[in-house]
């Protein structure tokens, strides 16, 4: 069956091979490990197919002086056109009119959406922020736009109740402590991971938008950095345990480095991993060089 899953991880490079300043190096990740051989995430990692796994470093960069930002990465990876070369720069956090104009233009979700295939955003948003959002107050990222522009309902508390939506920190603990939703209940990392890939089962492209990532590499120290990346590996387990090859295939990437390299809080311009998994996987990797290139590649994975 021929279904993606998209673990989009704001804010992720593949850093330096080095324990003290990079948090993918320096934590316990046995999942990604194992998805990896044992090679680490980092800069020096040159791509790699083999069984049912993919590794390609992707450019962020895209040929566009500056540093790399979300509404143009993000704008990318939905469009598959190169977003900060047509618009002349890296541009962020949230999209502009003219980012909106290209993503309300074409994306992967309208191709899928053309064809018959039904796409979902997994992600489930608390009250106030979709409020925000409903009255404008809040701009949608580039990913939630993309959504918008074929009809997506975000989900909501309700949706994470009903099992049909997970919490954007996996567990739900953040919406018990920083929302007040004491009745909130909390998955353990290995069960939302298998919710979400459960939850792929259910539409051609599901997509879950991991933003603490990228949160944790502006403002966290590097005890948060290392702990954000296990809990990322720990779901990522989750969703391996929930996922035969025959499944799909797994996309795990990013819109620009940052939490890879404790020694800045800006964003970098390292390349980002794009880890593909399941069915697929090889061709999938062999097209792509740059952001711009997974839109395209997965269009034609489905067909
Ligand atoms: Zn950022």
């Amino acid at each position: 069956m021929r279904r993606i899953l998209i673990l989009f991880l704001d804010g992720v490079g593949l850093g330096l091979n080095d324990a003290a300043t990079n948090p993918f190096v320096a934590a316990n990740t046995p999942n990604l490990s194992m998805l990896m051989s044992g090679q680490k995430l980092v800069s020096e990692q040159c791509a790699f197919s083999e069984n049912n796994f993919s590794f390609v470093p992707a450019d962020a960069c895209m040929g566009v002086a500056g540093i790399p930002q979300s509404a143009t990465g993000q704008a990318t990876i939905m469009t598959g056109v190169n977003v900060p070369a047509y618009i002349g720069k890296h541009w962020g956090p949230k999209p502009s009119v003219e980012i909106r104009a290209l993503v309300r233009r074409d994306n992967i979700l309208q191709q899928m959406r053309s064809n018959n295939y039904t796409v979902r955003l997994a992600n489930a948003y608390p009250p106030s922020f979709l409020k925000q959002l409903q009255s404008g107050r809040r701009s949608p990222s580039s990913i939630q736009f993309a959504f918008e522009t074929v009809g997506t309902r975000l989900c909501n508390i309700e949706d994470l109740r009903g099992g049909r939506a997970l919490a954007a920190d996996f567990t739900g603990e953040g919406l018990r402590s920083h929302f007040g939703f004491e009745d909130i209940p909390i998955l353990s990392l290995n069960e939302a991971g298998k919710r979400l890939a459960l939850l792929a089962q259910e539409s051609d492209l599901l997509l879950f938008d991991c933003w603490q990532t990228d949160v944790v590499g502006h403002r966290g120290t590097m005890g948060v950095a290392i702990n954000t990346v296990e809990r990322l590996d720990a779901a990522i387990g989750g969703i391996l345990a929930g996922w035969c090859e025959a499944d799909g295939l797994i996309v795990i990437t990013s819109d620009h480095g940052n939490l890879e390299d404790k020694t800045t809080r800006r964003h970098t311009c390292n390349k980002v991993p794009v880890l593909l998994f399941g069915d697929g996987h090889s061709s999938v990797a062999a097209n792509i060089n740059d952001l711009s290139d997974i839109a395209p590649a997965l269009i034609s994975y489905l067909e």
